[in-house]
């Protein structure tokens, strides 16, 4: 029987205040709008933007609201005016858009869509400025235009990208934020030659892809930063192939890098969210070459100081939101170099759990155990 049209009703888990573990509750999730589409999410992962906006420490809180991101799923219904999509398409939703249309998506440079860029303080959707979700008649505010931490969901059209049937969604799942994220900014930004070197600081999902990234491309020197000496060992499999822990030396590590590469690395990328290592990835680039890309999301109070004879010198700083890829025109190819090879996913995964224990992906990721722990929907 189709549900089209209809008021699903089904499980979410909704975080009701910060810093409270999230609660899985019954919904109600409206039938999609004009240019929307309901999709049932099969699987989903954590990524540390929705704990950092679950947290809200560092920024604006908006609650009772459905997080998650990183998800894969099947189309369910598709409202008016939809055409690219039909129910059963297999889809990863992507929390910045692509609408086709605006100054940004027809050029070739940019994936910051006019339409649908990244808004993480926006809960509702374009279209109304209601919410698709509620409990008991009253609101419950979606996050980044997915809000994958639900059986069905509702997303713009242009937040949704369709991929090949045939990939497996609990492998290619992470591709919708993380690993997307890290591997385009160093292959797409970064844009590394063969043989250089490289800084990654943050050997999270995030920071290993940009390795990943490091490593297809050929780069030589791939130099893991992190304060967390326990992700060295891991980050081995991804090729990084020497380490430096801050914490180690009583100098910045901007310091300690020129030293070990006789200037600087040829490139950086920031992974942390940290502003001190968005810094530091700056300063620790050659001058006359180096470029630097911050990828880490800031506290929404944090400035950039650096002295500006770092770019006299020549050193470019750069910033990407996942890597960037245009998810409906891009993504699709991506998930086809996963199916080639090209790129391997299998070894992000690290742990995974059934919807029902979902406040165990949290805990995984808050005490650093996890790369990416994969949420199963249906068991
Ligand atoms: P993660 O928490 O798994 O990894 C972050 C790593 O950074 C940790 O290992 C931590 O120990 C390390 N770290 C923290 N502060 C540091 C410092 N000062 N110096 C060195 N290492 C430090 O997170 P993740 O999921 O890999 O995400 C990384 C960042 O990327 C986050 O800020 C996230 O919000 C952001 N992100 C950005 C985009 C984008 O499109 N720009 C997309 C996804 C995630
Ligand atoms: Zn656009």
């Amino acid at each position: 029987m189709s549900t089209a049209g209809q008021v699903i009703r089904c499980k979410a888990a909704v975080a009701w205040e910060a810093g409270k573990p999230l609660s899985i509750e019954e919904v109600e999730v409206a039938p999609p709008q004009k240019h929307e589409v309901r999709l049932k999410i099969l699987f989903t992962s954590l990524c540390h933007t929705d704990v950092y906006f679950w947290e809200a420490k560092g920024q604006q809180p908006l609650f009772p609201r459905i997080f998650g991101h990183e998800a894969g799923g099947v189309v369910e219904s598709v409202g008016e005016g939809v055409t690219e999509l039909r129910p059963g398409d297999h889809v990863l939703p992507v929390f910045t858009g692509e609408c086709k249309e605006c100054a940004h998506c027809k050029s070739e440079e940019s994936n910051m869509c006019d339409l649908l860029r990244i808004n993480t303080d926006r809960g509702t959707m374009i279209n109304d400025g209601q919410s698709r979700f509620s409990k008991d008649g009253k609101p419950i505010y979606h996050f980044v235009g997915t809000s994958t931490f639900s059986e069905y969901t509702v997303c713009h059209v242009g937040s949704v990208a369709k991929i090949n049937p045939a990939a497996p969604l609990d492998k290619v799942c992470v591709l919708s934020c993380g690993i997307c994220t890290g591997f385009g900014a160093t292959v797409n930004v970064a844009k590394p030659k063969k043989g250089s070197s490289i800084a990654i600081f943050g050997l999270g999902a995030v920071g290993l892809a940009a390795a990943e990234g490091a490593r297809v491309s050929g780069c030589s020197r791939i130099i893991g930063v992190d304060l967390n000496a326990s992700r060295f060992e891991e980050a081995k499999k991804f090729g990084v192939n020497e380490f430096v822990n801050p914490k180690d030396h009583n100098k910045p590590v901007q310091e300690v890098i020129a030293e070990m590469t006789n200037g600087g690395v040829d490139r950086s990328v920031e992974c942390t969210g940290s502003i001190q290592a968005m810094i530091s990835a700056f300063e620790c680039v050659h001058d006359g070459w180096g470029l630097a890309v911050l990828v880490g999301v800031p506290n929404k109070d944090d400035a950039f100081k650096t002295h500006p004879m770092n770019f006299l010198n020549e050193r470019t700083l750069k910033g990407t939101f996942y890597g960037n890829y245009k998810p409906r025109t891009d993504l699709p190819g991506v998930v086809e170099m996963y199916m080639n090879k090209g790129l391997e996913v299998d070894k992000f995964i690290t742990h995974s759990v059934p919807f029902a224990e979902i406040n165990k992906a949290f805990d995984l990721m808050l005490s650093g155990q996890s790369i990416r722990c994969i949420i199963r929907m249906e068991n």
